[in-house]
């Protein structure tokens, strides 16, 4: 990216406008603190323009017909192959705006979004409800219809590709969508916004609102013409988004937090599970909802996988996000470093032992960003606070076990319900293991492999709903049931 300040401007009703307020956000590099950008701080009166657009769209356009499926797959195709040839360009704006590595989007982050866009592309014209085997003369089939306008709401944590998730599916069912980035994390959005607007998405189908959660957020999640908000983020932020969408009894989906277990067996293969152990936290500097955040170790490897674990641990190397020997970045805001830090203090304040990490580092060439050593802390109390709540950045606890009850009785213990993940060569105990873990994945052999195939969602307090998958179109649906009478009888009257 070049070291002028871009200027970026919102996407509403096929626009590229200023906000109504004309006020402005900046987009600040967490690697080093220059500021990348400016995009407008949109409020709720941007929202109603927003939601009006895509309500004209809905309502007065052939966009949501069956007949404009075999179209809309069409459009979403080029999105992605748009995506695709833009690869290193999104790729640098991304990690430049949220401190992620150049590794982990330019090999990653912008696939997946090129590849959500894809996936959805192919079942817009697979899109189709049931014949029901009524005991009698009729024809009664379901119809699966859009919902309208469909609202989604994003974290900072994977812009690209949240966007992507939500709007891939929303349009591929025929809705029209307004999408809010997280303020800190807007830039790709407005970039798909370019995107959208040049392969020919007709005016109004997606609108792109940059601005705080407190008022774009909330404005979506309440607005009486949004028929539906996904939502991706907190799950303190998800409960209002819910009491907020009680406005008109919206359709919510909602991605929230985690405190994902990673139970690994004496059978494992320990070079994999080390492996596998290090993604799950460290990947995206642990800034994952489905971050392996507990790491559960049978007591017969214990001091041998950590041995191996802190000793690579230490070896990560932190660097700018633009950094292509980087393989962890920094945190995406100075406020939310001094919030990691604080659960580290609170570590070594409270009995954990600190295994590696647990600083800032003090390498002169990272002081301008918001960088945290890979921190592992031993624990021996699941109820510990370091072992309940969500850090959000590169912080284990390690806990040891004795047998597989043991194991599921400690990775079923958190309000969380997202991910999880069990290591071992042993089939019959892999399954045993993952039916009764309460999260909405669980991997086996492997960890963080998230697809468009594959539903996402979490149990419990991590929320509900699906994101990716075809599972997923039922949340940007609704079922209609149709009843024809064929029968050539009487029909039964009541009334004279
Ligand atoms: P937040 O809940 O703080 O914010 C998420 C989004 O909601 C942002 O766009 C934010 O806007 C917006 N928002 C904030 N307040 C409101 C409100 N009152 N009404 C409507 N919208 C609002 O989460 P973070 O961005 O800090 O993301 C981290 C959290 O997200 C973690 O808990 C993580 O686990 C979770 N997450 C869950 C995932 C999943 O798939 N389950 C995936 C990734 C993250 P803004 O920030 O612009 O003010």
């Amino acid at each position: 990216m070049s070291q002028e300040v871009k200027e970026y401007q919102m996407y509403i009703g096929g626009q590229f406008v200023e906000s109504e307020s004309k006020e402005k956000s900046q987009s600040i590099c967490p690697g080093d603190q220059k500021v990348l950008a400016s995009f407008p701080k949109g409020n709720a009166a941007d929202v109603d323009k927003a939601v009006a657009a895509a309500k004209e769209t809905f309502e007065n356009s052939d966009w949501g017909h069956v007949r404009n499926s075999v179209e809309r797959g069409k459009l979403l195709r080029e999105i992605s192959k748009s995506i695709r040839e833009r690869l290193d360009e999104l790729a640098e704006i991304e990690s430049l705006d949220s401190g992620k590595t150049i590794t982990e989007t330019n090999l990653i982050d912008i696939h997946m979004a090129a590849d959500t866009f894809e996936y959805f592309a192919d079942l817009a014209t697979q899109i189709y409800g049931e014949v029901l085997p009524v005991p009698a003369d009729v024809l009664d089939f379901t119809w699966r219809e859009p919902l309208g306008v469909c609202g989604a709401i994003g974290a900072w944590n994977f812009p690209i590709m949240f966007n992507a998730w939500k709007i891939a599916p929303a349009l591929a069912a025929g809705n029209c969508a307004v999408y809010k980035p997280a303020e800190l994390t807007s830039l790709s959005s407005l970039e798909l916004a370019k995107i959208f607007d040049q392969v020919g998405l007709p005016a109004g189908t997606v609108n792109i609102v940059t601005g705080p959660g407190r008022s774009v957020g909330q404005a979506i999640a309440e607005h009486q013409d949004v028929a539906k908000v996904s939502f991706t983020g907190s799950t303190e932020v998800g409960r209002n988004i819910l009491k907020s969408a009680g406005s008109n009894l919206k359709k919510t989906t909602l991605e929230l937090g985690g405190k994902s277990p990673n139970i690994v067996f004496p059978d494992a293969d320990m070079k994999r599970a080390v492996n596998g152990a290090m993604t799950a936290i460290f990947y995206n500097g642990g800034e994952c909802c489905i971050a392996g955040s507990r790491l559960f170790l049978h007591e017969d490897i214990y001091d041998e996988f950590l041995g191996q674990l802190v000793e690579r641990t230490q070896k990560i190397k932190l660097g700018h996000p633009s950094d292509w020997e980087a393989r962890m970045g920094p945190m995406v805001t100075r406020d939310h470093q001094k919030k990691v830090l604080s659960y580290i203090e609170w570590g070594k304040k409270n009995g954990l032992k600190l295994l590696c990490g647990g600083n800032i580092p003090k390498d002169p060439e990272l002081s301008e960003g918001n960088f945290i050593e890979p921190t592992i802390f031993a624990a021996e109390d699941n109820q510990l606070k370091l072992c309940q709540e969500e850090v959000f950045g590169p912080v284990l606890t390690v806990q040891k076990f004795k047998g597989e009850e043991e194991a599921i009785r400690l990775a079923n213990d958190t309000i969380y319900g997202l991910a999880s993940a069990v290591w071992t060569q042993d089939i019959k105990r892999a399954f045993r293991v993952a039916k009764k873990i309460k999260a909405g994945q669980v991997w086996i052999n492997q960890y963080m492999i998230v697809t468009p195939f594959g539903p996402h969602g979490g149990y419990k307090q991590s929320g509900y709903g699906k994101d990716l998958s075809k599972y997923c179109l039922e949340e940007y649906t609704q079922l209609k049931n149709i009843y024809v009478d064929l029968s050539e009888d009487e029909m039964l009257v009541f009334y004279d």
